[in-house]
């Protein structure tokens, strides 16, 4: 069989290489200049590093596994990492059982109520039953108002911006499951991995051996319209001409896939329209000097324009970015938000003058360089009743079928996630035929 998969993507990269495997034909057409997607490496001045900061869990199986087929292991490094949380006057460790009792803004009785629920949490096998609830609901029954306010809200926030708020009970047990499990020995100390030279090595090794196994790869080539073929398969227009392939699989978020395929029947293009979607806006930051040290500080001060300091440095050693610390601020929106139409320097000057509010003695000329990252379509937001709403996998064209990341239920958005739907969707996708 001849597939088209749209979207050059993790996801839709490693699908590919499934198809393959499995003596498939394949074309690929990417619309950005470059393989990756939001995996994609990007130059800093002369640092080229994710333009979005990744991490491996412990738990990342998957995402581990295929690192191993393509001979990457041995660049993937471990480290002890450590968590902070900025309150709106000072930035306080994360780590361990007594940092918690120390947190002035929770009483004694509710520390112990939220380790007790990240205990519980963490035990959960099946997240189903807490679909229907949200986060806020259920985290305030276990780990009571000052829990939910005091800790959790600005955790979410770090996850979700404003969607904190509509997000299920199910999606924040799967974040604490992925960021528990990273969590190691008795002392639960936190521990992360990264690959050398961040997510590029991954996309670098899936283009090359789609191009040795014959796959057609197309870049700088988005898709404009998918429609049915009169013989039977799917015609697909891309910037460089028209393909005509037995079966499309659209990796891409469901909104554009709407876009993209007039004959889907109405109430299906509705549906795939209708899922609300989450962007982002964010910085990436060379600086000549640390920023607390942990790889993520939290904020729960609503006045900083950006809901986490990722400190990659932190993780991947300074060394590695000829001493200078490289950070990341992301800022989660929602798709329409006016923040994406805001120029560079407009966003770049209010985040780092957010940073100066979390470190009063940060010189602006201390920034060395900075670029601003923006993507509408990040995830699908895992709101109460996400998974009712997951779109099928085959649609209601022959031969055009869904396979995006608003399928992945239970988890957090991670490469881990986008390398097990890949797998599962291929395999599904081969009993088929
Ligand atoms: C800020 C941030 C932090 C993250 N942190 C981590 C982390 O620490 N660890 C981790 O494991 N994961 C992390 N992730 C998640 C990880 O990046 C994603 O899970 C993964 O990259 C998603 O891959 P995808 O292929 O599903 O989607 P995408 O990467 O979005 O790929 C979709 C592709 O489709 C293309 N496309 C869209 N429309 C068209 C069209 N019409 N024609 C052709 N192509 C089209 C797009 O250009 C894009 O390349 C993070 C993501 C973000 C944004």
């Amino acid at each position: 069989m001849h597939y088209g998969i749209v979207g050059g993507g993790v996801l839709g990269l490693t699908l590919a290489l499934r198809l393959v495997q499995a003596g498939q034909r394949v074309s690929l057409f990417e619309a950005a200049p470059a393989f990756g997607g939001l995996a994609e490496g990007w130059q800093l001045a002369d640092v080229y590093w994710d333009r979005y900061y990744h991490v491996i869990a412990g738990g990342d199986a998957a995402h581990l596994a295929l690192l191993a087929e393509l001979g990457l292991s041995d660049r993937v490094q471990w480290r002890r990492t450590r968590t902070n949380f900025f309150d709106g006057q000072m930035l306080r460790p994360l780590n361990h059982a007594i940092d918690y009792l120390r947190l002035p803004t929770l009483g004694l009785l509710d520390k112990l109520r939220v380790a007790a629920t990240i205990i519980h949490a963490s035990r959960l096998t099946d997240l189903t039953p807490l679909e229907a609830q949200t986060a806020q609901d259920w985290l305030t029954q276990l780990s009571g108002a000052r829990g939910w306010d005091g800790l959790w809200r600005p955790l979410l926030r770090g996850k979700l911006g404003p969607n904190a708020d509509v997000a299920s009970a199910a999606y924040i047990a799967s974040v604490i499951r992925r960021f528990y499990g990273a969590r190691e020995g008795a002392a639960k100390k936190e521990c992360f991995g990264f690959v050398e030279g961040g997510s590029t090595p991954l996309v670098a090794a899936l283009v090359e051996r789609l191009c040795a196994a014959g796959a057609t790869l197309h870049v700088g080539s988005p898709v404009s319209k998918l429609w049915p073929s009169p013989g039977g398969g799917v015609c697909v227009e891309h910037a460089a001409g028209r393909a005509h392939c037995d079966r499309v699989l659209a990796t891409c978020p469901t909104p554009l896939l709407a876009a993209l395929c007039p004959d889907l029947p109405a109430a299906e293009a509705e549906r795939l329209r209708s899922l609300r979607w989450q962007g982002i806006v964010c910085a990436s930051l060379l600086l000549d000097r640390p920023l607390g040290g942990a790889y993520m500080s939290y904020i729960t001060d609503d006045r900083v324009p950006f809901t986490t300091v990722i400190e990659m440095s932190s993780l991947a050693g300074s060394a590695r970015f000829g001493g200078r610390h490289l950070a990341y601020l992301p800022r989660y929106l929602p798709t329409d938000a006016a923040d994406f139409e805001r120029s560079d320097e407009d966003l770049a000057d209010g985040f780092i003058t957010g940073l100066q509010r979390m470190f009063p003695d940060l010189r602006r000329e201390q920034v060395l360089a900075w670029r601003i990252a923006r993507a509408r379509h990040v995830l699908a937001v895992p709101e109460v009743g996400h998974r009712d709403r997951v779109p099928a996998m085959a649609t209601g064209v022959d031969g055009l079928f869904v396979v995006n990341s608003s399928q992945i239920v239970d988890a957090a958005l991670s490469i881990n996630d986008s390398v097990r739907l890949a797998d599962a969707s291929a395999a599904r996708l081969l009993a088929l035929i």
